[in-house]
């Protein structure tokens, strides 16, 4: 039983999370009856955790577990850990979430992270457990880049978030700006959340069929610190919106989702890419990235704050100097309209175009899921243990695509569609 329908503006807070609980379980994560649901979330998201289990039981759930991360404990480890624990991680756990996918499970992650919360540790603590977490967790995302089972994430407003992106206010007016900015972005504060999504939905897949019908072989970046051309894999396939998992079961990955993506070549990216905004990576601010592309791989990397974390991002393996999305959004996305910056990719990847470091998705190549590692790699998808967006979009931004001809046709101008 969904929500009772009311008018945005005279919804409560508590209304409103529970139209945002329900739109997660039923449009984003598309849960079956019977089926299991994997959440991860952390503490202090559990107000909006708590009812999205609600949510899923009501839409017959046969059992959600969820998996509590804290960030208090997080630290507790930099601080008290001896030097060895920075290359652990819990192994075991993933490789149960794994199981529990491949036994027919959803997976919800509650996203609501402190942007800053190991700025101050040390850079090599913070690679090496990144690095062993990517390894461990490594199962398990596969089945969720092959988009083997229905999966989404969905944010919580939390207190370090919020004020990270809320400096000025007092602590209580932050997380409400914060939780209003979800609302409005993820479409909760319009009169009918499920009907606004599914328009949004089609809206991105007819974007998406007539970049697949122009089959552009390359693309080419203009705008402040870019001069970028980027080659598509052969057979690649424009995404956007919702697709049908491996298990027959219809999802949208990210809520919000403003973005048509696809997979680049991975031995065809050439020139100079400047990120547009801070990238928040694992607890650490990666800012004013600047890298130089040849033949593909990254030659040159440099941020202006915390270049060792984006080094020890890029040595992380060959995949991960390497390109394994590009993606498309206009300016004109409610979450560039906010004006905020989010340090958090959910939101900011969908507030601006931007590439991806290392894993490929293989669903953006046609019949991907069917193809052997090799093949694909063949194709130009790329392989690596992470998968890292970044922001390049802005309102400066020209995009032209390139024909199989080498005819060239103007994409977007000045960051929006043209
Ligand atoms: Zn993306
Ligand atoms: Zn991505």
């Amino acid at each position: 039983m969904p929500p009772t329908a009311t008018a945005p503006e005279s919804r409560t807070q508590s209304e409103s999370l529970d139209q945002l609980a329900s739109v997660a379980v039923n449009v984003g994560l598309g849960l079956k009856p019977g089926q299991e649901l994997v959440m991860t979330a952390s503490v202090d998201t559990l107000p909006l955790a708590r009812r999205i289990t609600e949510q899923a039981y009501r839409a017959g759930a046969s059992l959600v577990t969820t998996l509590l991360t804290d960030d208090e404990s997080t630290l507790l480890r930099y601080h008290h850990a001896p030097d060895a624990s920075f290359d652990r991680a819990a192994k075991w756990l993933y490789n149960g979430m794994a199981e529990a996918f491949k036994s027919g499970a959803a997976r919800l992650a509650v996203a609501g992270a402190n942007p800053n919360l190991l700025s101050n540790e040390d850079p090599d603590k913070v690679g090496r457990a990144n690095r062993a977490l990517s390894l461990a967790y490594r199962p398990a995302l596969e089945l969720i880049t092959r988009h083997q089972i229905n999966w989404t994430i969905v944010a919580a407003a939390t207190p370090a978030w919020a004020a990270a992106m809320f400096s000025n206010d007092a602590p209580d007016e932050a997380l409400a700006k914060l939780w209003t900015a979800i609302f409005f972005t993820t479409r909760i504060n319009t009169p009918d959340p499920v009907s606004a999504w599914k328009t949004h939905d089609a809206e991105l897949h007819k974007r998406a069929a007539i970049l697949n019908q122009k089959r552009y072989s390359a693309l080419q970046y203009r705008g402040p610190g870019v001069d970028f051309r980027l080659g598509l894999a052969d057979d690649h396939e424009w995404l956007g919106g919702g697709t049908t998992a491996g298990n027959a079961n219809y999802c949208i990955p990210n809520m919000p989702t403003e973005e048509v993506f696809t997979t680049p070549h991975k031995d065809r990216a050439d020139g100079t890419v400047t990120a547009s905004k801070p990238l928040s990576h694992q607890g650490t601010m990666i800012e004013g990235i600047q890298v130089r592309f040849e033949h593909g791989r990254i030659v040159e990397a440099r941020a202006t704050r915390g270049q060792e974390v984006l080094q020890k991002l890029i040595d992380t393996d060959e995949g991960a100097r390497r390109l394994g999305e590009v993606a498309l959004v206009p300016n004109s996305s409610p979450i560039a309209q906010s004006g905020l910056v989010f340090f958090h990719t959910l939101f900011d990847e969908n507030a601006a175009s931007h590439i991806a470091l290392g894993q490929s998705y293989s669903s953006c190549l046609r019949n991907g899921d069917k193809l052997s590692p090799e093949e694909l790699a063949a194709k130009g998808a790329n392989t690596s243990l992470i998968h890292v967006d970044w922001m390049i979009g802005s309102p400066q931004l020209d995009i032209d695509g390139i024909t199989a001809t080498s005819a060239t046709e103007p994409l977007m101008r000045k960051g929006e569609w043209a």
